[in-house]
């Protein structure tokens, strides 16, 4: 069949943004897995160590997993055909939100289609245009894109200095409005830790409401992998908690926890929840049966540390700059290692991949500019002889490129 190839040229700005991409060298195509995401894995059909994915604890394989997914669509079909508050809301939705409560000790929590429509559905619900929001600027774009929809007045503090944040909640002190400090968990790019409980402090001082997004924290930091919150033993002191469904646990999802009001709010006015269709059944059962897994097989969490420490030691040792120079140091599973280029950046990546390693380059405008990255993350089902094959590789190419 002949495909319409179209003579307007109304978007012909989109091919040349494209084309300076090329230029700069960070224009990628998409690799594309043939197989399970694994440890190892085929990508664009080579064979490759999987040092990019965030299935930190491998349960998007899990054998329990599988059949709960297999089992729930053989009994309640593949879609639940409607938003969950027209039709859409399912008992095994309402057993998960229920599990996610208890595993975190909360008292209730909502499921969201992502952990991104977690986030800005939920700052978007909450906030309005006469509050006030006080930032990380190193927070995830779910929750910038959040804070964006509120219209709220944004106020960004410098990466993890309370300092910074305090003179921002001290502006609006007097201010009418409600305020909101917010900050990621773990951050994504560069894998360090938020001060929660100085945080927690400023926000009880200056009577803000508090919220975490635990995208990388979940099932990665605290008891059984609850998360920061526990992590630092900050229960109740943290009014709206974020997780993902889609990292750790190994499926899809986002949730909020906290009070039943907070959630029956949501359930009312967060906009993914009234107006996006809710999980397959399946994507439920999945993520009840990983939380079970997570209580049930702590080893893993195990494993998955002691990989990391490993890693980061070799890698360290290696001569990489993995970050805490002029980026933040990483004190979790995601190591990344900064090139700093945009193009070398990419460059690196791709000679990684004909070597036999994946490991994604991370390029402006996920990164501040000057600060491109190859991110590694590891997980607990890589092998020590894959983790040192892998480095290998990363020597060599590290010494071929004269990045070490
Ligand atoms: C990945 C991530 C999200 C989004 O979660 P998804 O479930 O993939 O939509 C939100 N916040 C942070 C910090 C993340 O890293």
């Amino acid at each position: 069949m002949a495909t319409h190839t179209s003579s307007r040229s109304q978007l012909s700005y989109l091919s040349e943004q494209l084309n300076e991409l090329k230029k700069k060298g960070t224009h990628f195509r998409l690799r594309v897995l043939a197989d399970e995401p694994a440890p190892v894995c085929t990508f664009d059909g080579k064979k490759v160590i999987n040092l990019a994915s965030n299935n930190y604890l491998g349960l998007a394989t899990h054998p329990k997993l599988r059949q709960a997914a297999i089992e729930a669509t053989k009994k309640y079909g593949v879609g639940s055909g409607a938003v969950r508050t027209i039709a859409g809301t399912m008992k095994i939705h309402m057993e998960l939100e229920e599990k996610i409560a208890r595993f975190k000790n909360v008292e209730a929590s909502v499921v969201f289609q992502s952990g991104f429509a977690a986030n800005a559905g939920t700052v978007a619900a909450v906030l309005g245009k006469d509050d006030f929001i006080v930032s990380d600027e190193l927070n995830h774009a779910s929750i910038i894109d959040g804070a964006r929809l509120s219209r709220a007045t944004i106020k960004v503090f410098r990466h993890k200095d309370t300092a910074h944040a305090e003179e921002l909640l001290k502006e609006v002190a007097g201010k009418p409005g409600h305020k909101l400090l917010i900050t990621d968990g773990v951050f994504s790019m560069d894998g360090d830790i938020a001060p929660l409980p100085a945080l927690c402090d400023l926000a009880e001082k200056y009577g803000a409401i508090m919220m975490v997004d635990d995208a990388h924290a979940s099932g990665v930091l605290g008891r059984n992998g609850r998360g920061t919150i526990d992590h630092y033993k900050v229960h109740g002191r943290v009014d709206i908690q974020v997780g993902t469904l889609s990292k750790a646990i190994g499926a899809l999802g986002g949730y909020v926890c906290g009070s039943h009001d907070l959630i029956d709010f949501l359930y009312h006015r967060a906009r993914p929840f009234l107006f996006s269709t809710s999980h397959p059944p399946s994507v439920a059962a999945t993520c009840i049966a990983a939380f079970e897994v997570l209580e049930e097989e702590p080893e893993r969490i195990e494993k998955l540390w002691e990989n990391t420490r490993f890693w980061k030691k070799e890698l360290g040792g290696l001569g990489f700059n993995i970050g805490g120079v002029n980026t933040p140091a990483s004190e979790t599973p995601i190591t990344p290692i900064i090139i700093g280029n945009g193009a070398r950046t990419m460059e690196f990546s791709r000679e990684l991949f004909t070597e036999g390693v994946m490991g994604t380059g991370i390029a402006f405008p996920t990164v501040p500019e000057g600060k491109a990255r190859v991110r590694t993350i590891m997980t607990a089902t890589h092998t020590r002889d894959q983790l040192e094959q892998a480095l290998d590789v990363l020597r060599q190419v590290g010494k071929r490129m004269g990045i070490i």
